[in-house]
């Protein structure tokens, strides 16, 4: 019987706030442990938390970022549980009364586009973290983490493939980066996943059991651990056993998931308001100010690449894939005005580059003004196209400027035909067995002649002109 997977993601977002969602305290990552804490993210008795309003704004913008409504009235609730890392013994987060809800976005798959509904986004605080002593039976505990702001996105369970999963995270981390609310980090913890996945026969609207996966820290991950949970799944349905409703951990080193608790194992968190924070009301006025100030947003980028450059889809996709690179194309097109060969050096030369080395565009050695000098050498022909790949790499090793590094090395295209005759010469001199055979109709001769030319010039002769002055020498 062939089933039908059905997938949820919560994902964990931390906010790019300067301070702490309940004190001022600094988010500063990597500082000395315990070094950013104070009595309120400590959960000394007696204090109060006070809301950052820069949280709730943030939280706003994703949400009209996602189509979402605002609720003009939320709450926040005690999530109530024990562990070290948690020194209040309950958790700020939102529950009954989230802030946004109803909401969705449109991903990307090959081929075809598929909207996934969100069912909510809310608030809630971060908990601390345990370091484990590897040569001491002890652990120990850094509550600088305590209180840094996380926003919960929560999908309703849309999704029927680990890559129709991995496009929505993607797809959510694109649209996070774009409003700068998070770094969408999820090496670093910055924007963490969960999933819930089930299996029912295709054809069925109820859900099957679910099982929910936890620790999975890269996109590949995640699908990895969702493959794997179908193939489980699968085989116990397929072998008449049922699914037992429970949290599973995905293990990295061994490509298998491992259960974790089962449902009667898992926490009731006894969730209540929380009476030191008054609700939250939202003006309409509010919404609005927040709405003038999101960015154009990578769908709405990607349609205007299509129509105002004419760029296929592809190439639309991958170059507003990030602001930052959607920026980066756009200011080389300002000095250089044509989008499908700026377009084409981006995706190929620009993009290997910084792949290889793992740079951001934003730390790119070569800015965008030295790429359009560099397109206008090559296209008012001073280099051709193979000298301008050599220039390139060079530009990006040294960060020099495509005139400087043409002048310096003297690559200057040869257009002057006297230079490129005497070479021609040479070469039909040096080879009279292919002349010979190309004059008794082996054309394919011709590209190899072409070849030696080119390489006697050290790639300097202009092609166009070394094929019509041979042709006539051969006549
Ligand atoms: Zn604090």
């Amino acid at each position: 019987m062939p089933y039908e997977p059905v997938i949820g993601l919560e994902v964990h977002a931390q906010l790019l706030t300067r301070s702490k969602i309940f004190c001022s305290c600094s988010t500063q990552f990597g500082a000395s442990p315990n070094s950013h804490t104070c009595p309120v993210c400590l959960g000394m008795p007696g204090v109060l938390p006070v809301l950052n309003r820069q949280v709730v704004e943030f939280t706003i913008k994703m949400a009209l970022a996602t189509q979402c409504q605002v609720a003009a009235y939320s709450q926040f609730a005690r999530k109530n549980y024990f562990y070290p890392d948690l020194p209040k013994g309950y958790q700020i987060s939102q529950y009954e009364l989230p802030l946004a809800e109803h909401g969705w976005i449109d991903i990307d798959l090959e081929e075809r586009r598929k909207r996934v509904r969100i069912h909510r986004i809310h608030m809630e605080e971060d908990a601390g973290k345990l370091v484990h002593d590897e040569h001491q039976p002890m652990s120990y505990v850094d509550f600088n983490r305590t209180g840094v702001p996380l926003m919960e996105i929560v999908s309703e369970p849309d999704m029927h493939s680990p890559e129709e999963a991995g496009a929505y995270l993607r797809k959510l981390r694109d649209i996070l980066r774009y409003v700068e609310i998070c770094d969408g980090n999820m090496e670093e913890g910055s924007f963490r996943c969960d999933a819930n996945i089930s299996l029912r026969p295709v054809g069925r609207e109820e859900l099957g059991i679910r099982a929910e996966l936890k620790n999975m820290n890269s996109f590949r991950n995640v699908q990895r651990a969702l493959e794997f949970e179908i193939r489980r799944q699968q085989a116990l349905l397929e072998r008449g056993e049922t699914i037992v409703q429970e949290t599973r951990l995905w293990d990295n080193d061994r490509g298998v998931t491992i259960s974790m608790r089962s449902k009667e194992e898992a926490h009731d968190y006894r969730y209540f308001p929380d009476p030191d924070l008054v609700p939250i009301t939202i003006e309409p006025d509010w919404i609005e100010r927040v709405r003038s100030t999101l960015p154009e947003l990578p769908d709405a980028k990607r349609e205007r690449f299509m129509t105002e450059y004419s760029l296929p889809p592809y190439d639309a996709q991958v170059l507003t894939s990030s602001k930052d690179l959607a920026n980066y194309f756009e200011t080389v097109l300002k000095r250089f005005p044509q989008p499908k060969m700026v377009s084409n050096w981006i995706m190929s030369e620009l993009m290997r580059e910084l792949k290889r080395d793992e740079r951001d565009i934003m730390a790119c050695p070569v800015p965008p003004e030295n790429l359009a000098e560099l397109l206008q050498l090559l296209e008012s022909a001073v280099i051709s196209g193979k000298i301008a790949k050599t220039v390139f790499e060079e530009m990006y090793v040294t960060g020099k400027s495509a005139k400087a590094i043409v002048d310096a090395r003297g690559l200057l295209q040869v257009t002057d035909h006297g230079a490129i005759e005497a070479v021609i010469d040479e070469v039909l001199r040096e080879n009279p067995a292919e002349v010979e055979s190309f004059r008794a109709g082996k054309e394919k001769v011709f590209g190899f002649l072409v070849g030696q030319v080119m390489r006697k010039s050290k790639g300097k002769a202009n092609p166009q002109l070394v094929n019509e002055l041979l042709r006539s020498k051969l006549r």
